[in-house]
């Protein structure tokens, strides 16, 4: 079986685990009521994509 020759380095560790990151989620802020929400999505708070109301909100 294929076997490593070496031992990796501590910092070879970490150059591979340098892409592990995860990046910060991306924030929109809706255009009619200004509440922060992922781009590209009816907003959860009135309901409004591209400027008009797509799903009625219950009161
Ligand atoms: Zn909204």
């Amino acid at each position: 079986m294929a076997h490593p020759k070496r031992k990796h380095s501590n910092s070879r560790t970490g150059k591979r685990r340098s892409h592990h990151r995860l990046k910060k989620p991306t924030l929109a802020s809706c255009k009619n009521c200004g509440e922060i929400k992922p781009p590209h999505s009816v907003c959860p708070n009135c309901g409004y994509y591209a400027g008009r109301e797509v799903v009625r909100m219950e009161d």
